[in-house]
């Protein structure tokens, strides 16, 4: 084919592919073109310039045609068949060319073309030549790089095509060409994208060859020499050649190879350099193996010496948070300091020998970390949209009930409502209050008299009376004080708390000296749940938690003032630390104390957005000022490095560390993850709101729905309006209200759900208006506290049993989970007696999330969400499950309804929303989620929650509940709260995710397993480019070839080049062009093309 007319139709073809492939943003980059294609045959081309106008301005959506899209195909056929140079360096040319313009889209659309496969062909083909021709080279190495950059399968293909020892082959014999290095070295670093690429390159030598091209300190081919770091980090993708490069010292190398630069490079000219070896040495330590030889080597000192340096200087900024990564990701995994991983409390459950959670989960040694890392990795990329539910029988269907209708009479009992003769219940309803017997008159007495409690729905001497009847396992025998004193928020809102910038790297050195400055470590136990004989140092704190819902396991004073805090695991269980709640004495005013819960583990937390820990001080409490507070600063949360002591899970553990400076000294505190609500609490509340209301308006009557494992009673509440009269008509009424069932804190840690229901139940039996007229309209049944034995000792998720009840819903056993067992049985009794409940609420506390929310359930909404292909169109739904949401938004200021969903999840499918939904047909059937954060939205907005705050959402519930009322008799009281419209037909919100995390990422990384945190401009294409724009570290013997014609050159440069010609034609057929003012590439560059 004649030069001319190849060029001609390759251009033409090339103009219709791009133009139909790419936006019409990329108009300029096709004048160019043209224009290219006008040079390489030097004439104007009109036919091409028709073409141009005809198909790329007049019809601008046209997309690539039959024709055009064999246009590609042609150039890249042409490329792996044509003999001559020139050509195919004008199809060279003519590719970069497009590919330099526009996005990503083109280079993919190449790839799809067969565009690797035909770059591949040709550098084979001209790289196997006795004496390769570095002139085509080059630019086809460059050309491969950044298209492979973007072909998942490259390291595949270059295998294939016999290309990959070739390049590698390239390399060797061009050590001393700094520019040919480059370019084989980003096409070796692309085909490592492939794992049994890099193995193939690490077997022959690769490492070797590519670890001699890393100098000591330089200022010369820095482009050639970050190549060469970026190539043998790529090649450390894989477990082989990260072994070998471990057992060929290659760790001691580079750590060698980073002092030096980092001592040398005084001018920071080779920052990228440095950053480079850090993230080489990140890949590196990758293994076991390699993380022992980062340790032998003193790398720990080295980088924490070296980021020493890098803090003080704000050009170096970037080289401290992969040097930390570094370190954190080597520093010795260290056993937690208890002897069991077990909780310290057991509880012998009935008809099973022991421990279950032991013989659950078989011993696996904590070495693992980094098949542990993949596994987190795998977890947190989980597409989620395939737990939703998509089964439309499983969606629509009721299962079989779990048990026969005659199990279900027993619950008759719960409704006394429905059979009650007032009148002779009243007398009987007297019993009970003989517990205030077991209060001594003692100096709970004296500081009553002394400093009057006086706390609204709360009496210090009941609360002992109820107390002193809890069973726990410890069988604890102390009060706390704040339960046993009572709680008043404190006045105002607490704002919250402003994160100090790197605060988490300032904490994550502290712990780093703590390895390397061993001498100044006091390790002394200062407190442990299982050794009460414990001597304790006159000068140290002294702690304490063995009371109702306390949680502290052991506690160690690391520094003079810092200390290592240990959590107990829920009971019976090794996991699910989360909840604390203990007493800290013997303290020093105006001191910072730093404490550390060094085995949370949850993977993040609201601790670092803002949340602080609570804080009661007897001192201030005896002094008026009874309150749970906020308090503490210097608070994050990050991956430590403890593992379990035994080792029998694979478990990583995360610090939460905040300092707390003490008002007083010698007081006793309290410190807690959230505001306390124990049992007792729960006991004493209901027996004082008992006797608040009057019985002649308000039905209130606490029943026992069962026993608890440990013998606790779990109580059911009615509340209900007693009818007017006893005439029949009002009794009538009475019995035909329909019922809402209220239920709570089945996750012992959620005392935030706790808070929230003591609102809904205070203004349940409330004077209220809307209060009465919500007793008027329905039977309210709640079941307060679904998890006793749980909160009483403290656990954070679980029951005795070591399992989540609220994931027993489906099949509740009757021995193991007494509490879901009977509720779930109430509710089915409820049903059969035609009583459904129109509402269903179950109220919880979100750990990861801020505002309060609502989870429903909805078959339209889960379908849609799923992508399922599932015909919604004749699917009925009764839209009404918006409603209480909808209303909470405008009423409630915590509430945030962008961040309810309705979507039904597999793995939820026994929870109480899901089963109640499912199983009882209940169309409002809710979680409800309470942050213990605070709220970023409304009138609260970056404000913390209080209990004040809590309690208002419990009553604003009450509130929204109006919504779902049809009874015209207690319409007026719609009136009472002027928000509420009934729009039952509002789907105008999008659901989300309820798996979401809604926070940003974290400012520091809270993990350190993930990859090297990147350079800003220094990845690979801008590598490339800017290496093809500059020519000061180019070879020595290149400069020397061609300082003739770069003389020549340089008045060439001074006009504007197009850029094409810039990069990749040969001098002879460079001509001046008026084009592309824009381009900033410098000419001088393409001097080292010549031939
Ligand atoms: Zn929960």
């Amino acid at each position: 084919m004649n030069r001319q007319k190849l060029s001609a139709s390759l251009l033409t073809s090339c103009i219709t592919v791009w133009y139909g492939s790419c936006s019409a943003s990329s108009r300029k980059s096709l004048q160019r073109v043209v224009k290219a294609a006008e040079h390489i045959t030097g004439t104007r081309l009109p036919a091409i310039q028709d073409i141009y106008h005809q198909r790329c301005l007049r019809r601008p959506s046209m997309t690539a045609t039959l024709s055009s899209s064999s246009g590609l195909e042609v150039l890249l056929s042409t490329l792996q068949n044509v003999g001559d140079v020139e050509s195919t360096l004008n199809i060279l040319s003519v590719l970069d060319e497009l590919l330099s313009a526009g996005t990503d889209r083109r280079i993919h659309y190449m790839i799809k073309k067969g565009g690797s496969e035909a770059l591949l062909t040709a550098l084979v083909k001209y790289g196997h030549t006795f004496s390769p021709n570095y002139t085509i080279l080059i630019p086809l190495l460059h050309l491969l790089a950044k298209v492979g950059h973007k072909d998942r399968r490259i390291g595949m293909k270059a295998e294939e095509a016999g290309a990959v020892l070739l390049t590698l082959n390239l390399l060797k014999h061009n050590g001393q060409h700094a520019r040919r290095t480059a370019a084989c070295l980003w096409v070796i670093q692309v085909f490592c994208s492939s794992v049994s690429t890099a193995n193939l390159i690490g077997e022959n030598n690769g490492l070797d060859v590519i670890y001699r091209l890393i100098p000591q300190y330089t200022t010369k081919h820095l482009h050639a020499i970050k190549a060469a770091i970026n190539a043998f980090s790529a090649l450390l993708c894989t477990k082989a050649n990260v072994c070998s490069a471990v057992s060929k010292g290659y760790i001691s190398g580079l750590l060698w190879l980073y002092e030096d630069w980092h001592s040398k490079d005084t001018q920071d000219v080779a920052i990228a350099i440095r950053h480079a070896l850090l993230c080489c040495l990140l890949k590196a330590t990758d293994s076991t193996a390699g993380r022992q030889a980062f340790l032998s080597q003193g790398g720990i000192r080295l980088l924490y010496q070296t980021a020493q340096t890098c803090l003080l200087s704000k050009n170096l900024q970037c080289l401290v948070e992969p040097s930390m990564q570094l370190m954190r990701k080597c520093l010795p995994r260290v056993p937690l300091p208890v002897t069991s991983d077990q909780s310290a409390y057991s509880f012998l459950l009935p008809g099973t020998p022991a421990f279950p959670d032991v013989s659950e989960t078989p011993g696996k040694s904590s070495d693992e970390s980094d098949a542990e890392a993949e596994d987190n990795h795998e977890a947190n990329n989980r597409d989620y949209d395939d737990d939703l539910e998509t089964d439309l029988n499983k969606l629509r269907l009721p299962p079989d009930p779990d048990r026969p209708k005659e199990l279900l009479t027993q619950y008759s009992c719960f409704c006394p409502e429905l059979s009650h003769d007032f009148q002779r219940e009243d007398e009987q309803d007297n019993e009970g209050d003989g517990t205030e017997e077991f209060y001594h008159h003692t100096i709970i007495d004296r500081l009553l008299e002394r400093h009057g409690a006086g706390i609204p729905h709360h009496d210090p001497k009941l609360y002992c009376a109820v107390a002193s009847k809890t069973k726990s396992i410890p069988e604890f025998s102390i009060l706390a004080f704040p339960d046993f004193w009572g709680h008043l928020p404190p006045p105002g809102h607490q704002p919250m708390a402003p994160r100090k910038p790197n605060i988490q790297r300032q904490k994550v050195l502290e712990d780093i000296q703590r390895f390397l400055k061993t001498d100044d470590i006091i390790n002394h136990v200062v407190f442990d749940l299982e050794d009460s004989n414990l001597q304790c140092q006159s000068d140290s704190l002294r702690f304490f938690s063995k009371f109702e819902s306390g949680n502290l396991r052991k506690a160690v004073q690391v520094r003079r003032y810092e200390y290592d805090l240990i959590l107990n695991p829920d009971v019976n269980s090794s996991q699910h630390t989360q909840w604390f709640y203990f007493e800290v004495s013997n303290m020093t005013a105006d001191v910072p104390y730093r404490f550390n819960v060094i085995n949370c583990e949850k993977s993040n937390s609201q601790f670092n957005y803002g949340m602080q820990p609570v804080l009661y001080s007897v001192k201030e409490a005896l002094e008026g000022r009874p309150h749970w507070i906020r308090t503490g600063t210097e608070i994050c949360y990050f991956r430590n490095n403890f593992c379990p002591a035994q080792g029998r899970r694979r478990t990583t553990f995360y610090t939460l560390t905040f300092t707390i400076t003490f008002k007083h000294s010698e007081d006793v505190c309290y410190l807690a993850y959230h505001y306390p609500y124990t049992y007792s609490a729960l006991m004493a509340h209901l027996k004082i709101l008992q006797k608040s209301v009057d019985p002649a308006k308000v039905f209130f009557k606490q029943q026992t729905l069962c026993s608890t494992l440990a013998g606790n009673s779990c109580p059911i509440v009615t509340i209900t309006a007693c009818p007017v009269s006893r005439r029949w008509k009002d009794l009538h009424q009475l019995r035909n209200r329909p019922y809402i069932v209220l239920t709570s804190r089945v996750h012992p840690g959620e005392s935030n759900a706790s808070w929230v229901m003591k609102g809904t139940l205070e203004f349940l039996c409330s004077n209220d208006l809307v209060a009465q007229s919500l007793r008027e309209a329905f039977v309210f049944k709640v079941i307060p506290m679904l998890n006793p034995d749980g909160v009483i000792n403290g656990t954070n998720r679980c029951d005795l049993n070591s399992k989540d009840l609220n994931r027993q819903w489906s099949k509740p056993d009757p021995l193991l989970s007494p509490t879901i067992y009977h509720t779930k049985g109430f509710l089915y009794y409820l049903n059969i007696i035609g009583r459904t409940p129109v509402v269903f609420c179950d109220y919880h506390g979100h750990s990861r999330k801020k505002n309060v929310f609502l989870y429903g359930c909805s078959i339209k909404e889960t379908l849609w969400q799923s992508g399922s292909a599932v015909d919604t169109v004749g699917l009925k739904e009764d839209p009404g499950y918006r409603t209480i949401p909808k209303t909470l938004d405008r009423i409630a200021p915590t509430f945030s309804f962008n961040s309810c969903n309705f979507l039904v999840e597999k793995s939820r499918s026994a929870t109480a929303r899901v089963v109640v939904w499912r199983e009882m047909g209940v169309l409002r059937s809710y979680t409800m989620e309470n942050t213990y954060n605070g709220c970023n939205q409304g009138i609260y907005k970056g404000l913390q929650t209080g209990t004040q705050e809590h309690q208002e959402m419990g009553m604003k519930f009450c509130h929204s509940l109006l919504s779902v009322t049809k009874d015209s008799r207690i319409l007026y009281s719609r009136k009472l709260i002027n928000h509420i419209d009934l729009d039952h037909n509002m789907l105008d919100h999008k659901s989300h995710n309820c798996f979401e995390d809604d926070e940003p990422p974290c400012a520091e990384e809270i993990e350190y397993s993930g990859g090297c945190p990147t350079l800003k401009g220094s990845d690979l294409d801008s590598d490339i480019d800017s290496s093809m724009a500059r020519v000061d570290d180019d070879d020595d013997e290149d400069d020397k070839e061609h300082s003739a014609q770069k003389h020549q050159q340089d008045s060439i440069s001074q006009s504007q080049q197009s850029s094409i010609k810039n990069h990749l034609f040969p001098p002879q057929t460079r001509q001046p062009s008026v084009d592309t003012p824009s381009e900033r590439r410098d000419l001088r560059n393409g001097l080292s093309i010549a031939k």
